[in-house]
This record gives structure tokens, C-alpha cells and sequence, in this order.
């Protein structure tokens, strides 16, 4: 089919791709013209595991191109896919003026039937107002479908989560566009959830909300643990054999970040409030998820007691592994929390040095992660790369002034970091 993406950014870029690798014919639109550029000239603008091989494979074979014009796009495909930022506003409700913008242009360039697909993740009822402004701006009068198609995929396993979907959810108006939007997904062997627009779009921030929750659920207990004596790793081990509860999302450390669920779940928070529903429960998942990063930064005080002229190495700065977003990353606010009490920093990230960059100035960004030790009085791990525990402990160890290591994400353990003689400080255990 043909197909085009607006907005070629994590989400757009990864469908993209996708699309074309089981034979779809897809434009990527994007209105950032240097972003378009490295991409038409062959570069990737984001790291996702798989993703380079993808894009130069089926861009290779036209199958995949890409253009800052969205009239080109619509006026290439049947269907057309949003996948623009919907970023939150000061008072935790969704900025939609993007997903506005790109209707009114949609609607504009539209000379025959389009089915209008909205990935980007939006408050319930978008895809009404969606409609609504294409019905307006449309100065052609064609007919249109509009339908709702979140996305769950996640950053670090773009690629694999969309070419082996748990499922795929298409929200609908009528059951013309239907038919469409089950060729689209077909080749990918996923459950498909036919449902109205409101179902598909809440089903997004139902589920974004329910995965911080289990998140801010097991760093609570990681509280009770610690003060008990007992680990949180097995407690998780033991809840998550339960096949009702799942041992994925049990994992205690620094708190979740990144660019969806802090933003999804004030969304939500939001969304409730206007209905009159005070969703109590979500607001305490965004204060334990708070309370995660201040009870750290208290365990690194109780033990170095000042920072204000300690140098402590900081390994991780994306917001989680696999990926090179520090978008919301907690890694970053612990990195500016702890530059806030005095501490200067060492720190490295296999993949979001670039990215951090810009948001993080005044610390010494150290290529190898095996150097990041050398002079610090402390080392501290603030993203779940698997890489890190290849670190060399001993270097490290004989590297710092005294051996003390807060690992915010349970990477070591604890029994053996003692026995080489640390002093380690994880959560929960
Ligand atoms: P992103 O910022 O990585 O990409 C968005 C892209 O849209 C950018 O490249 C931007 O230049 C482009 N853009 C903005 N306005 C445009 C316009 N008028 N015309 C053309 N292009 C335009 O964002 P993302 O992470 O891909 O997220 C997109 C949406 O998907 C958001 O609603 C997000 O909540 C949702 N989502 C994200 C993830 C994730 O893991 N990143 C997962 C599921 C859902």
C-alpha cells in the first residue's frame, strides 16, 4: 500500500521503516529540513537498535523516502499516519497545536479520499477534533475517514516491538477505513483490536499510566525492603512468577522517565480531571516515582555527606538502556541535582553522549566508561545498560579515591561487590 508518515521522529522514523520492510511504498514527511537531509542523504538521526539497517536497505530499494513537504506525502498515498509531537503543557494537559497544525495541512493538500491516521498519543476524544478541522480547512470537500492507531512501542526495541506487535489497536468511526487498516498490518501476524476512536485512544493512556504505576508499585516496595533487610530482586522474582502480575515493569531503581510516561500520566491525570474524577491513584505513582530520585540522592549524601567539591563519575545519561533519548531522563536530573550541590561530574553513556550534550553543561563527558573512575571519590550508575556490568570493577575500584559505588539501577550484586571490597549502595536490597 501507499502510505504516508508525518513526523519522522522515534515513532514515525521506526513505522517507517517497518512499513516499507514488508512491502509497503511509505513517505516520511518531516518539517525539520536538516533532519530530512541526513536522512536522504543516508544518515540516521536517532539510535534504535536495527533501525540503520532498515532505512538504508529500503530506502535503497525506493520503497522508503522521505521530504519536508506534507502535500507531497498526501498526495502520494491513500493513507496518511500522524506522528508528531504532543508534548505536555506547565499544567500537565497535551499541547495539541502540533497534531492541529498537521490536520489543517492534511486537509489542505487532500484532492481525494484519505484515511487519516492519528499515532501520535492524544488525549481521548482527538479524534473527533481531528475531523472536525479537516472537515473545515478542506477546501476540496472529499471524503475522508479519520482513526486512531497508538503506538506502544518502546524506545531501545522500536524495531522489534514494531515488527512482532503484542497487538495493534485501530479505533474506528465506521468500518470503511477497516479494511485498510488490516492489509496495512497483515504481514505483521499481531492481534488486531477493532474498537471505536475513544476506546483506542484511552487504551494508550490507560496502558502508559498502568506501567508507571507497576513501576512506582515496586519502588515503593523496594522502601519497605530496605527497611526490612529484605531485596526487592526477590521479591520481584517471586511476585512476577505469578502469571497474573508478569515480572516485566518489577524493576526498583531511580524511577521511570523518559519522554512518554511522565508526560502520559500527567495527561491522564488531567484527562480524568475534566470528567470530574480525581485519579488519586495516579498522582501518588508521580509522587513515589519522586521520592525514588530524592531517597537516592539522600543515600549519596548520607554516605559522601558534602558534595560541594567531591567528583564523582556517572555511568548513564539515556533514559534508559538501548537508546540514546534523555528526553525527561532521570539520569540527567540526578547528574543536575548533584552539579546543584557542588559535586563536578564525570560521566559517560554508550550512546546518548551526543544528546546530552545539549542539555548538560559543565561535566566531563569521558569516552570510555572504564575511565570515568579516575579521580572521582564515588561511582554512580544511572541508566540499566547491560554494558555496565563489563565494567572493570577492579580498575575502577583503584581509580577513586575510596571505593564507594551507588547503583541506582540493581546492576551489581551486592554480596559479590562486598567481598571485592566496596562500599555499594543499591535500591531496595
Ligand atoms: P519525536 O519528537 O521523536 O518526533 C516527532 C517528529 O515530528 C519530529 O521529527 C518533528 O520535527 C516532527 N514534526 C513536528 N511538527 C511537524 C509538522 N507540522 N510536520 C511534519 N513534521 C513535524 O517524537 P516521538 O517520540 O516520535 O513521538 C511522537 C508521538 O508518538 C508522541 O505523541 C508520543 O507521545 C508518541 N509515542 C512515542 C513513543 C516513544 O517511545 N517515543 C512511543 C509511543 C508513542
Amino acid at each position: 500500500m501507499k502510505l504516508t508518515i508525518i513526523g519522522t521522529g522515534y515513532v514515525g522514523l521506526v513505522t517507517g521503516a517497518c512499513f516499507a520492510e514488508v512491502g509497503h511504498r511509505v513517505v516520511c514527511v518531516d518539517n525539520d529540513a536538516a533532519k530530512v537531509k541526513t536522512l536522504q542523504e543516508g544518515g540516521i538521526p536517532i539510535y534504535e537498535p536495527g533501525l540503520d539497517e532498515l532505512v538504508t536497505k529500503n530506502t535503497a530499494s525506493g520503497r522508503l523516502e522521505f521530504t519536508v513537504s506534507t502535500a507531497e506525502g498526501v498526495a502520494k498515498s491513500d493513507v496518511v499516519f500522524i506522528a508528531v509531537p504532543t508534548p505536555p503543557q506547565p499544567d500537565g494537559s497535551v499541547d495539541l497545536s502540533f497534531i492541529e497544525k498537521v490536520a489543517r495541512e492534511i486537509a489542505g493538500a487532500m484532492t481525494s479520499y484519505k484515511i487519516i491516521v492519528d499515532k501520535s498519543t492524544v488525549p481521548v476524544k482527538t479524534g473527533d477534533k481531528v475531523a472536525e478541522t479537516i472537515k473545515r480547512y478542506c477546501k476540496a470537500q472529499v471524503d475522508f475517514d479519520v482513526v486512531s492507531n497508538p503506538e506502544f512501542l518502546r524506545e531501545g526495541f522500536a524495531v522489534e516491538d514494531l515488527m512482532k506487535p503484542d497487538r495493534v489497536v485501530i479505533g474506528v468511526r465506521s468500518q470503511r477505513p477497516v479494511a485498510a487498516m488490516r492489509e496495512i498490518f497483515e504481514q505483521f501476524n499481531a492481534p488486531i483490536v477493532v474498537t471505536d476512536i475513544n476506546s483506542a485512544e484511552l487504551i494508550k493512556h490507560a496502558s502508559n499510566s498502568f506501567l508507571a504505576l507497576k513501576i512506582s508499585y515496586i519502588n515503593a516496595i523496594s522502601v519497605l525492603c530496605e527497611a526490612a533487610g529484605a531485596n526487592v530482586q526477590e521479591v520481584a522474582a517471586g511476585m512476577g512468577m505469578d502469571t497474573r502480575i508478569g515480572r516485566r515493569f518489577l524493576n526498583a531503581g531511580l524511577g521511570f522517565g523518559g519522554s512518554c510516561f511522565p508526560k502520559d500520566l500527567s495527561a491522564f491525570i488531567k484527562i480524568a480531571e475534566q470528567v470530574g474524577l480525581d485519579f488519586r491513584l495516579l498522582k501518588e505513582v508521580q509522587r513515589i516515582n519522586a521520592g525514588q530520585m530524592d531517597r537516592f540522592i539522600k543515600k549519596i549524601t548520607d554516605t559522601v555527606w558534602v558534595l560541594k567539591d567531591k567528583k564523582l563519575g556517572v555511568l548513564g545519561l539515556a533514559f534508559k538502556q538501548n537508546t540514546d533519548d534523555v528526553r525527561q531522563s532521570p539520569a540527567i536530573e540526578l547528574c543536575q541535582r548533584l552539579q546543584k550541590e557542588g559535586a563536578s561530574l564525570r560521566v559517560h553513556d554508550p550512546k546518548a553522549m551526543d544528546k546530552a550534550r545539549a542539555v548538560l553543561t559543565g561535566v566531563t563527558f569521558v569516552d570510555d566508561m572504564n575511565d570515568v573512575a579516575e579521580g572521582c571519590d564515588a561511582l554512580v550508575v544511572a541508566t540499566e545498560w547491560d554494558e555496565f556490568k563489563k565494567l572493570d570493577l577492579d580498575r575502577a575500584r583503584r581509580a577513586l579515591s575510596h571505593p564507594i559505588m551507588f547503583d541506582g539501577r540493581n546492576l551489581f550484586d551486592p554480596a559479590e561487590m562486598e567481598q571485592r571490597g566496596w562500599i555499594y549502595k543499591s535500591v531496595g536490597r
